[in-house]
């Protein structure tokens, strides 16, 4: 039995499952790195190793994609029917919804997200992500075509599924992240192998376990720990992967992109954000303070769609600074295991580092520090303090550029008109979501037209569904993850034409 040094809150079996010797999923075996490398995991908490896993280099790509292709062209489940593959994604729901507790414990661990908010969202959204899919598998059709040139035809088309799938996924929502990934591609009959993020590829190793377990033939699911460079990038230049789909961040989904290029793999990308949240005079004031408090401390502001930029009419801008910011200085910060946990550490160090040179860039390029600051007065773990930034200008960097933490800017406008704050709304290179706070219909769907990003929530933000397509506008990506738009990233279309003359 390991001892749960790691944190003496962890649960036996947590603390094992950790501490095992943790080895990859290729062709429905268990395998360490063929190289023999492995390497070290973190809790953010507290900054020190928790234990060690695979690294996986060109050498296990290969073998996984070689897996991957060979489960495609020969294996059974592409050419399973459609509930057969339904009921298995159904029975992968059930087993990580029994395991719902370890898995919250593996994230909290691993990412230093609260123990509760993983267990009531992070693990439920990832079950109803694989039970969604599980419905699809059957709902995937084609259609009949009547032809305008004449003649007599008879005209349809099929959907299959596009081939071997390569997954690249980041660290701040790992096993919801995969299941975006993994779900739908699984739902159309793909094949996959999946990279999980190097900061936190535990919940991944888990859910591999399950995945055997759900009855997935081997080689259909092939997942893989290893670094971006190491096993991300000979991943998604591979000549046998059909299709590429990647969650990062926008100079790495550039770097996809170029990869992708050599055999042409179909891509999609879901990449960063600079989401505005738009507070109007008419709005519930107490649930605009609270909504967009939470649209950018949720998940540490660690989430791409996290309302970074709040937008709120001069006539009750003050009121909504100072509910925000008090909510900030309220939030209590401690280790993601703690129940007392509000807001856990940041992932990484790095990512610690890079949060708060941002917020010192802010303050030295003029900005106001309305709560919050770069020092945490947490000694040990990557924690920062809920930040609420003001006198920002529109060229700064800290409103311009994603921060990916708990960092907002607030801006107040007094314009009438509507369309100089949609303008003001759209001026990034991002398109990902936005949030309207308002109690005029005509102005919060005004603005939703306006807004050019791929979700706008009306008085809520960061509400995910499975049902709701979710991707960006500009460079926040292509494509959409999640509801029936995201079958196209891993469906191709063939038209078949039959000549009804005989
Ligand atoms: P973040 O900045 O949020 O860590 P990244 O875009 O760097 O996000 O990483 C997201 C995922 O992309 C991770 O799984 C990472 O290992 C992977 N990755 C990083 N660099 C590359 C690369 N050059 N090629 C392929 N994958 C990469």
């Amino acid at each position: 039995m390991a001892t749960l040094s790691i944190d003496p809150r962890v649960s036996v079996r947590t603390a094992d499952f950790v501490t095992t010797d943790h080895r990859m999923l290729i062709d429905g075996r268990f395998v360490a790195a063929a190289s023999g490398k492995r390497f070290p995991v973190y809790n953010p908490a507290n900054g020190e190793v928790i234990t060690q896993v695979p690294e996986a280099e060109a050498e296990d790509v290969n073998r996984a994609v070689m897996a991957a292709r060979r489960a495609f062209d020969e294996g059974p489940w592409p050419r399973m029917t459609p509930s057969e593959r339904g009921r298995i994604l159904w029975k992968l729901a059930d087993l990580i919804e029994q395991h719902t507790d370890e898995f919250a414990e593996l994230e909290s661990l691993d990412n230093g997200k609260p123990f509760s908010v993983a267990r009531v969202g992070d693990v439920p959204l990832t079950v109803d992500m694989f039970r969604y899919m599980g419905g699809w598998t059957t709902k995937i059709t084609g259609k009949t075509l009547p032809m305008g040139m004449g003649g007599e035809y008879h005209s349809y088309t099929l959907r299959e599924p596009v081939g071997v799938v390569a997954q690249i996924i980041p660290w701040n929502f790992p096993l919801l992240m995969a299941a975006w990934k993994l779900a739908p591609a699984l739902a159309c009959g793909c094949t996959i192998v999946l990279k999980l993020a190097e900061q936190t590829p535990l919940s991944g190793l888990r859910l591999a376990q399950l995945i055997v377990e759900a009855g997935i033939p081997e080689g259909v699911v092939n997942i893989l720990t290893g670094y971006g460079e190491g096993a991300g990038a000979p991943l998604a230049a591979h000549d046998q992967v059909d299709k590429v789909a990647f969650t990062g961040s926008t100079e790495v989904g550039k770097l996809i992109l170029q990869a992708a290029a050599g055999n042409l793999k179909k891509v999609t990308l879901e990449l960063g954000g600079k989401s505005p949240a738009i507070v109007f005079p008419d709005a519930n004031i107490d649930l605009a303070v609270s909504g967009t408090a939470s649209a950018i401390f949720f998940n540490h502001g660690q989430c791409c769609c996290a309302g970074s930029r709040l937008y709120v009419h001069e006539k009750v801008f003050d009121r909504v600074v100072e509910g925000v910011s008090s909510i900030a200085s309220e939030i209590k910060l401690a280790p993601g295991l703690d129940p007392a946990c509000q807001m856990g550490p940041l992932v990484s160090d790095e990512q610690y580092r890079r949060v708060v040179g941002y917020i010192e860039s802010g303050i030295a390029e003029g900005a106001r520090v309305a709560a919050g600051g770069p020092v945490s007065g947490v000694e040990r773990g990557y924690f920062v303090r809920p930040t609420v930034l003001t006198n920002t200008n529109p060229r700064m960097k800290v409103v311009q550029e994603e921060i990916f933490g708990p960092v907002v800017c607030a801006v107040p406008f007094g314009d009438k008109d509507v369309d100089a704050i949609i303008r003001r709304a759209n001026d990034t290179i991002y398109g990902l979501a936005a949030s309207v706070w308002t109690q005029n219909l005509t102005m919060a769907h005004k603005v939703a037209r306006g807004i050019r990003a791929g979700t706008v929530w009306i008085n809520c933000h960061n509400v995910f569904d499975a049902a709701l397509p979710f991707g960006g506008y500009k460079q926040s990506g292509w494509g959409r993850e999640k509801g029936e738009e995201v079958l196209n990233n891993y469906l191709e279309t063939k038209a078949v034409c039959l000549s009804l003359q005989s």
